[in-house]
């Protein structure tokens, strides 16, 4: 899962993305809002963590500019503007959900978690496909008898899949929701993240669909 934080204060910004990459989320982080509307074109991103006072070009604009455009990728204002015809502006500029700042970090997952949900179809709080079950608040996974706590990798890995049961997701498209812009991929990543899935939960968890990609079976 790939977040875009778009945040023009430094600490904030250092403290978010701390957390979001300790969760297990990639993050890319940008400073002003027309970088924001740039880098968003690509859909690269499953959400946007935006700040609403940016230098140039303000955050509502930001959200305005990438609704009109078609863009659907969930936004969670983050920002001081407490004012409630503040808060009612964002979410009639298409925001998801909106956080007044200082917001604690916890809640600020939980938020996530729960727009990811709904983003994916589902209500409840546990990713499934029948087989195998994952929590996304406390990155277990359970197949039967069997109940593994996953590393942050592994567990964004499985999450991109379980996501999308039935679906087949390339190297490329696994790479990018794994890690960000400034993170080192290693050639062979994806692999060394399937084994250690698999050793865990069982082999047949995940599929190879060879020369394609890998995924995880549709519910029956
Ligand atoms: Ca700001």
């Amino acid at each position: 899962m790939r977040i875009l934080l778009v945040e023009d204060d430094a600490m904030i910004g250092e403290a978010v993305s701390v957390a979001l990459k300790d969760a297990a989320y990639a993050v890319d982080w940008v400073r002003d809002g027309a970088t924001a509307n740039n880098v968003l074109q690509d859909g690269e991103h499953q959400a946007v963590l935006l700040d609403l006072g940016l230098p140039g070009r303000d955050g509502l604009e930001v959200l305005r500019r990438l609704r009109r455009a078609g863009n659907t990728v969930a936004v969670v204002v983050i920002t001081a503007r407490d004012g409630v015809d503040d808060r009612i502006k964002g979410l009639d500029f298409g925001a998801d959900d909106y956080l007044v700042k200082p917001f604690d970090l916890n809640e600020l997952l939980a938020r996530l978690r729960a727009i990811i949900r709904r983003q994916g179809g589902q209500a409840a709080p546990v990713l499934s496909n029948g087989t195998v079950t994952l929590d996304p608040a406390s990155h277990e996974a359970r197949c039967g008898d069997v109940v593994e706590l996953l590393s942050a990798r592994e567990f964004a890995l499985l999450h991109a899949l379980l996501l999308r049961p039935g679906a087949i997701l390339t190297r490329d498209e696994l790479e990018e929701r794994i890690y960000g812009w400034n993170e080192e991929v290693e050639s062979n990543v994806i692999d060394v993240l399937i084994h250690g899935v698999r050793r865990k939960l069982g082999a047949a968890i995940i599929k190879n669909v060879r020369g394609a990609g890998w995924m995880v079976d549709k519910p029956t």
